[in-house]
């Protein structure tokens, strides 16, 4: 998951034309209302808001448990339910939003602990209400007459609580509440110190050799020294044109250092609550207890997938690391055991296009100067998807940076999409999207924020993306519109509450169109010239997609392998040696430093919790969504239409192979990814 100072980009006449109005809102009650309400700025009101929160929770929880039977209907209990999980949902998710992105430490670290007693307060009065949960038993077991959606609601509703082991003895339940806290508490420690902690590293200019001239005075100090946060646009630089491999090296090394030593004892703390709550709930370990509920529905099945994935990466994976095997750039040299080490990899991978194509990333990136791009980016979703984005002035939100658009749909305003891209200090220091406010049929305003830290501009140069943060906007934005367009009636399948399995779905289908040729004609345009993307340069593009397409499935699935692994039956276990052991088996070509510590940054552990494999998994609809509307034209008005109307609408409404089986007219298959890991790698005469 994420920037600094103030730019008009919304403002600025671009090659399209002007796209965005300023519209000086005279403070719309409603909205107004909407954004202070969720993004309280100052202490006192974070810890206001949620004490009303949680009081007015607590409140209505009692209120349902006290209806007499006759009176009871689905409205004042289910329904009620369902609102009091959105209430606490909004406020979860903009607590999150604070302490990741907020300037001022003081509310980061206020946010954080309140976030801590709301998670406390779902543990023990809504998760784990054994009161409710047999008031709305008793209510089902009443056959009363149900639409299939009050139905289906119902069944998910109680399936969860079942889950949440309400059907155990007393004790048991109490002893589940506890583990469960400190889980929470260990979740937010855990995600909290990598936040913390973006390294600092100070080279020679002669140790940054490669990068250019005009880029690193940015970071000159008095001393002559250049001093360096690595953040991602910085850390990503360093790795992909910097020549000297000590200093790839040290920089790769520090970020895999990130929270380390501080997280290793969390995470072994936490994998050995999570074990204990399993089994007190009656699995295995943790992750036969999480996969339960997924769309992937067992263990087995995604170990199966996964080791699928590594077979038919196979032939494609070999074919591209013999390609930069050969290939290889001045100064670098293969490992002992002839491999490329990791922190060659993007150098190495940058050289290739260089020599191929005579162009190299930083050329890429002339084409993609932030605001026209992220402008025509945005022009792409609203004509795909039927929609309309108004840039609006709001102030008093955490950074004066922030940008706020208007989402209209058929002229009705729909929510709101915030944008915070730029790095600052303080702030989660990759890229991700916060659902503020989820939307619902009686809470029509969704609210998605997203979060990145796209490169600044330079003295002599504009802010110019890289190909990878177009990428991740197409991706983040993906979430965001599944976000905003997921309006159903209850909250707990609002837009991304869905399966974890599912979820990364839209925003993978919609990373593919930074690939397209139509799209990138639109979007590309060099910042001096005007000039749109040549043939040449567009195959390029596409090229670096492939060219280590397989390896990207390779370490998808080392990580997925990972993160069940430490779910699995030995918590104790010491969790480097996994990670060490499992990357020289599956990542056959590249070679780990053994000095670094990767996992005690990997923030999904936490996040995504034995469901990391969820983005293979849902990659394989999202690549074959991409092909059948790819097929039309992107560009077409209304082209993601009917995957709007299928899809994104209808949230987690629905079973997930079902809102596929109604887009596709058939079943899903994994043609299209089959594909892309069959195609060889283009080119390849170069080396002969
Ligand atoms: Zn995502």
């Amino acid at each position: 998951m994420d920037k600094k100072e103030a730019r008009n980009y919304f403002l600025m006449p671009t090659l399209y034309g002007y796209m965005f109005f300023i519209c000086h809102l005279s403070a719309h009650g409603a909205e107004s209302k909407l954004f202070s309400t969720l993004f309280p700025s100052c202490v006192q009101d974070i810890e206001k808001q949620t004490n009303t929160v949680i009081s007015q929770a607590h409140c209505q929880l009692l209120k349902i448990c006290a209806i007499k039977q006759e009176h009871r209907t689905f409205e004042n209990t289910a329904q009620v339910v369902d609102r009091v999980y959105g209430s606490v949902q909004r406020l979860s998710a903009c607590l999150d939003l604070i302490s990741s992105i907020y300037p001022d430490e003081k509310l980061c670290k206020n946010a954080c602990q309140s976030l801590c007693k709301l998670n406390h307060f779902i543990v023990d009065e809504l998760d784990n209400n054994k009161e409710l949960y047999q008031v709305l038993k008793e209510y089902v077991s009443h056959h009363v007459a149900l639409s299939s959606p009050q139905s289906f609601f119902l069944s998910e509703l109680m399936s969860d609580f079942k889950k949440h082991g309400l059907d155990l003895p007393d004790d048991t339940r109490a002893k589940i509440r506890q583990t469960k806290k400190e889980i929470c508490d260990l979740e937010l420690m855990f995600a909290q110190n990598i936040d913390m902690d973006t390294p600092l590293l100070a080279f020679t200019q002669k140790e940054l050799t490669g990068l250019d001239d005009d880029y690193l005075n940015r970071f000159k100090t008095d001393e002559g020294v250049f001093r360096m946060r690595l953040d991602a646009p910085t850390s990503l630089s360093i790795m992909q044109n910097c020549s000297v491999a000590s200093t790839r090296k040290k920089c790769a090394r520090a970020l895999q250092n990130k929270a380390y030593p501080i997280n290793m004892p969390v995470l072994q703390e936490l994998l050995a609550k999570r074990a204990s709550l399993a089994t007190m709930l009656g699995f295995s370990d943790y992750a036969h207890y999480t996969l339960s509920s997924q769309m992937a529905e067992s263990l087995p099945i995604v170990q199966a997938f996964i080791n699928h994935m590594i077979e038919s990466s196979s032939a494609k994976y070999d074919q591209e690391a013999a390609l930069f095997a050969k290939g290889l750039p001045a100064g670098v040299k293969l490992t002992k055991d002839k491999k490329i080490a990791s922190w060659d990899f993007e150098y190495v991978k940058n050289q290739y296009l260089k020599k191929q194509y005579a162009i190299d990333q930083d050329t890429i990136s002339e084409y993609f100067e932030s605001e026209s791009t992220i402008q025509a980016i945005l022009k792409v979703y609203q004509k795909a998807l039927g929609l309309r984005f108004k840039c609006i002035v709001r102030s008093g939100l955490w950074h004066k940076s922030v940008k706020v658009l208007q989402v209209y749909e058929h002229h009705r305003c729909i929510g709101y999409l915030l944008l915070d891209l730029y790095p600052r200090k303080n702030k989660y220091a990759s890229i991700c999207e916060i659902t503020a406010s989820p939307r619902t049929k009686d809470h029509p305003l969704g609210v998605s924020v997203v979060i990145a830290n796209f490169p600044e501009p330079t003295a002599d140069k504009p802010a110019l993306l890289k190909l990878t943060d177009v990428e991740a906007f197409f991706h983040e934005c993906g979430h965001a519109m599944h976000a905003l367009l997921g309006c159903t009636e209850y909250v707990q399948f609002s837009g991304t509450n869905v399966s974890m399995d599912f979820v990364e779905l839209p925003s993978q289908m919609f990373e593919q169109w930074a690939y397209d040729k139509d799209v990138l004609k639109k979007i590309g345009r060099h910042y001096k010239t005007g000039e749109t993307l040549s043939d040449h340069m567009i195959e390029c593009i596409q090229n670096i997609k492939n060219i280590d397409f397989a390896h990207t499935i390779r370490r998808q699935c080392y990580l997925s392998l990972f993160d069940l692994e430490l779910a699995g039956s030995n918590p104790g276990q010491d969790v480097h040696q996994t990670a060490q052991t499992l990357y020289q088996k599956i990542m056959t070509h590249t070679h780990i430093d053994s000095d670094g510590h990767p996992e005690a940054s990997f923030g999904h552990l936490t996040s995504y919790g034995s469901k990391y494999y969820g983005y293979l998994w849902s990659l394989v609809y999202a690549l074959d969504i991409f092909q059948q509307i790819q097929k039309n034209g992107l560009l077409r008005h209304g082209s993601a239409q009917r995957f709007k109307t299928k899809i994104l609408s209808k949230g987690g409404s629905a079973d997930p192979r079902i809102l596929l089986h109604d887009f596709f007219g058939r079943d899903a298959n994994a043609e299209a990814l089959n594909e892309k890991l069959k195609c060889g790698i283009l080119n390849e005469k170069f080396f002969k």
